[in-house]
């Protein structure tokens, strides 16, 4: 309905990148045989008493500095109970009030260029459940505990987003940021990074909020899309026809691309939150607080301005931050060969998609940052050509051999030098007299005809700049001579 916008708020879970677990010293590692990676805490025997992670709390508080979040000195681990077959203790270990960060933001680009700022309530640390698997042959659900206890960050935004694609785009800003402050892996196929996303209809210009459904627990970028689309149809249909939106909590059916309702508002669970009394209070010292500042990544937008003044178009720059590794490849191979455009073509160009294509750190490529230098150094030095390039780089990067061996070993190296190429000229214009006379008598289309001839007989290792004016003088020289 056009009279109607969409108001988006998300609740999102990452999983903290500690080798143990948030209260006790089970591995974290996932694919275990199940069941093997527990103990008397994360399995919640009576009496057994958690300790908290000091890692965890270091890359919580971490996470919202580098969100320009608040980090409280003092916060409270709460009980939140309910009961699931996979929540041994009865009752997760999470922080109600006050959490570890309060407030924050975190800005997406919008079509027009501009960006939107997207303001955090909240981030705070819990633990998660375990893992019911329903065993179709058995007929039986088991219980698989190894991930109870794994600890993870909560990340609430205020109901700032929009549209499915500012929602997608928040998300995606959020992963990268998180990934590159090695707050998390990241992995979504994993389930470290997960969204409940809240999303309610209102008529435009209004500032009350409408009824919201919840879709819990969405693993990937196109579900969250496409979830947040099916809602805005479904709620949309409902007000069209004056049908209540009720208040529930939604499961998204990623094969039929439809949300289906888990429970409504009068079923949701009371959690009776109260004070943990088996831990105290989480203490985060302005020593640490300090030092966790320090250690921040540059942020996205320093990054790019930065790289905007070195001349990558900002547009275009994103992808030396989406993705880990990449910024720092950019940076070594510009330490050694300060070329900044060169060095980000050849990156985007055959780099990149190479290393995306094996899931590999551009830094652990065999083809490390200063074979890229030299590459982008024979480049401006006209002693490899672009299209020389494109056909050994796939090469380049599963050896890591040296650039100019290989196009020396390969015979392909640029021909630049101004005698060997007048040479070729030459030739075409003794084989091709015709044309020669035709540009000489203002043909002027006709010269691309020839350079592309010198270019053939050169077998493409002629420099495409210089071989044009060398043979354009070729023949208006010939014909100076002639008069
Ligand atoms: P709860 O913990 O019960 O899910 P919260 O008040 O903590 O509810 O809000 C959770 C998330 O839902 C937040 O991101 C918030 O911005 C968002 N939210 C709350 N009300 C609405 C609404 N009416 N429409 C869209 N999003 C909402
Ligand atoms: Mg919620
Ligand atoms: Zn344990």
């Amino acid at each position: 309905m056009e009279n109607m916008e969409p108001v988006i708020g998300l609740e999102i879970h990452a999983q903290l990148k500690t080798k143990t677990k948030l209260f006790c010293s089970c591995p974290t590692e996932f694919g275990a045989p199940p069941n093997t990676n527990i103990c008397e805490i994360c399995t919640g025997q009576p009496g057994a008493l958690p300790r908290m992670n000091a890692r965890a709390l270091e890359l919580a508080a971490k996470a919202g500095l580098a969100l320009g979040s608040r980090v409280n000195e003092f916060s409270l681990f709460s009980r939140k109970n309910y009961f699931y077959p996979d929540l041994p203790n009865g009752f997760q270990t999470s922080q109600l009030d006050p959490p570890i960060c309060e407030g924050g933001s975190l800005a997406i680009a919008l079509e027009d260029g501009s960006r939107k700022t997207i303001r955090l309530n909240r981030i705070h640390l819990e633990d998660d459940a375990g893992k019911c698997l329903h065993d179709a042959r058995l007929g039986a659900t088991l219980v698989d505990l190894n991930r109870a206890g794994t600890p993870l960050i909560e990340i609430v935004t205020e109901p700032d987003l929009n549209s499915s694609k500012e929602a997608v785009d928040f998300l995606k800003s959020l992963h990268s940021l998180l990934v590159r402050l090695e707050v998390t892996d990241g992995r979504m196929e994993e389930g470290e990074f997960r969204c409940d996303v809240n999303i309610s209809l209102r008529p435009k210009g209004s500032d009350k909020l409408g009824v919201r459904g919840e879709i819990k627990n969405l693993n990937s970028f196109r579900f969250v899309g496409q979830a947040v689309e099916y809602e805005i149809r479904r709620q949309s249909a409902l007000y069209r026809d004056n049908l209540p939106v009720r208040q529930e909590t939604l499961h998204f059916d990623s094969v039929k691309g439809e949300t289906r309702s888990l429970r409504s508002k009068e079923e949701a669970h009371d959690y009776r939150y109260f004070p943990q009394p088996d831990l105290p209070p989480v203490y985060v010292s302005p020593e640490l607080v300090e030092r966790l500042r320090e250690s921040l990544p540059e942020s996205r937008e320093d990054a790019l301005s930065r790289l905007s003044a070195l001349g990558v178009y900002e547009g275009r720059a994103e992808l030396l931050l989406d993705r880990p590794g990449a910024l720092a490849y950019f940076d070594k191979a510009y330490g050694v060969y300060p070329d900044a455009s060169r060095i980000f073509s050849l990156m985007e160009e055959h780099l990149l998609p190479l290393c995306w294509r094996d899931s590999r750190d551009p830094l652990s490529a065999p083809f490390g940052p200063e074979k890229l230098a030299t590459l982008a150094r024979l480049m401006e030095e006209g002693l490899a050509g672009r299209r020389s390039v494109k056909e050994l780089f796939p090469e380049m990067y599963q050896t890591g051999s040296d650039p100019e061996a290989l196009l020396k070993a390969k015979g392909l190296e640029q021909i630049s030098d101004d005698e060997a190429i007048l040479a070729i000229a030459r030739e075409v214009v003794k084989s091709h007299p015709e044309e020669a006379a035709k540009y000489r008598a203002g043909q002027d289309k006709i010269l691309s005809f020839l350079v592309g001839k010198l270019m053939k007989l050169s077998r493409g290792r002629a420099d495409p700049k210089k071989a044009s004016g060398i043979i354009r003088d070729l023949i208006l020289h010939d014909e100076a001579e002639k008069s």
